[in-house]
């Protein structure tokens, strides 16, 4: 495993459009297994895969409900709103308000390729919208009703 540079705002990798992931082979193992650390070391609440200059649809996402890996991920349902405060790990040192829905309901498949379904609520409901958008080329500045400092 490996730390990998975390792409900041600014550079088009996080602007485009991510290609499905294709092979479930050792390189998305080591891919997702690479992003795992990386968000570790980070200590962050989810990483994309192009925040690591990898244009697939992947995210993995650690937050008190567990450590989760997306891969090729689709919310198939989205219910309730939240407001609340989120950052981004290549927005450096901000954070800002955003409205996401409370719950949402994904399909997706894991490292192996076996497909799963989960519904996540709250704070891992807005990690996972979060991730989902970095997907295709949103960040949460384009989203947020107010964008602040984050004062550290
Ligand atoms: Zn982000």
């Amino acid at each position: 495993m490996a730390i990998r540079n975390i792409v900041q705002v600014g550079d088009d990798v996080l602007r485009k459009k991510c290609a499905p992931v294709e092979s479930f082979d050792e390189k998305l193992a080591e891919l997702l297994d690479d992003m795992k650390e990386t968000l570790a070391q980070a200590n962050g609440a989810g990483l994309a895969a192009p925040q690591v200059g990898v244009l697939r649809r992947a995210f993995v996402v650690d937050v008190k409900d567990g450590y989760f890996e997306f891969v090729n991920p689709v919310i198939v349902k989205a219910k309730g709103r939240q407001v609340g405060e989120e950052g981004c790990l290549s927005v450096h040192g901000k954070y800002g308000t955003v409205e996401r829905p409370r719950m949402v309901e994904v399909k997706a498949f894991d490292r192996g390729g076996k497909p799963f379904a989960l519904k996540a609520y709250d704070f891992f409901a807005r990690a996972i919208c979060h991730e989902y958008d970095h997907l295709d080329g949103i960040l949460y500045i384009d989203k947020a009703t107010e964008i602040k400092a984050d004062g550290k």
